[in-house]
């Protein structure tokens, strides 16, 4: 598949999309409370996701079985939803989804620690947030695709954390995931030209420990680390301009 460029109306779209998205994650991370399950994390995301007319996107795709990936500590991704699955203090929450506004889709994850955290787990939440803003300050018209995996790579290596490999960013627009691929790790190529009217959904996944990765098979989704150690995922929706990245999934700012 071609990467897209977007026309004016479809970014309209994807920003009205990309918006809903943030308030309903902002709604989501306000409300949860140690003691909740991942079920209820992932039942109140759909109600927020319909309540303003639109359709959560991850619930059933490829036969995904909620709207939220809703992922705890060595979980990396794509954690299932579950009611047996309570929320301890001390956890590190990760909340992915998005919505599909008149066929026009968003895509954001966020991860936070539950009740008091551990130190070295708050700076792994913060150094994986911040490396998102530092991997789309090169996200501009000129500039090439593996700048932005360069410099989120440039930006986590000095910790020692682990940069996941085996899950990328993406295109996003009409469809969820769309063609480019974007590796969060260093790439010895440059990759393709960005170009305005392109929409991405950038996504570093940071692991404690490793970056290698299981997938479940017994569930068919849910990723974790090799070693078991806590993971943090952050990721917005942005669109390529000839300046600084418009973050669709972010329209207030840092937060
Ligand atoms: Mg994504």
């Amino acid at each position: 598949m071609a990467v897209t460029i977007k026309s004016e109306r479809e970014i309209e779209c994807m920003r009205i999309a990309g918006r809903y998205l943030s308030e309903v994650l902002d709604e989501l991370l306000d409300s949860v409370r140690v003691g909740w399950t991942t079920a209820q994390v992932d039942k109140l995301g759909e109600k927020l996701i319909r309540s303003k007319g639109c359709i959560p996107n991850f619930l059933h795709y490829e036969g995904f079985p909620a709207s939220f990936c809703v992922s705890l500590n060595d979980e990396v991704v794509h954690g299932i939803p579950s009611k047996k699955r309570v929320i301890r203090d001390g956890d590190l929450l990760s909340i992915d989804g998005g919505l599909i506004y008149q066929g026009y889709h968003s895509d954001a994850a966020r991860s936070i620690i539950l009740g008091n955290a551990d130190p070295k787990l708050q700076q792994l939440v913060d150094v994986t947030k911040e490396s998102f803003f530092r991997g789309i300050a090169m996200a501009k018209e000129g500039n090439h695709l593996y700048d932005i995996s360069n410099a989120i790579a440039d930006y986590v290596e000095p910790y020692g954390y682990g940069i996941v490999q085996d899950l990328t960013g993406h295109g996003i627009g009409r469809n969820l995931h769309e063609d480019p691929m974007i590796p969060n790790f260093r790439q010895r190529s440059r990759g393709i030209r960005l170009r305005k009217g392109m929409t991405l959904a950038v996504e570093p996944m940071i692991a404690l420990g490793t970056w290698e990765v299981d997938f479940n098979e017994d569930n068919g989704w849910t990723v974790t680390t090799k070693d078991h150690s806590p993971s943090a995922h952050y990721e917005n929706t942005i669109l390529i301009t000839d300046g600084e990245p418009e973050i669709l999934s972010l329209p207030g700012g840092k937060h």
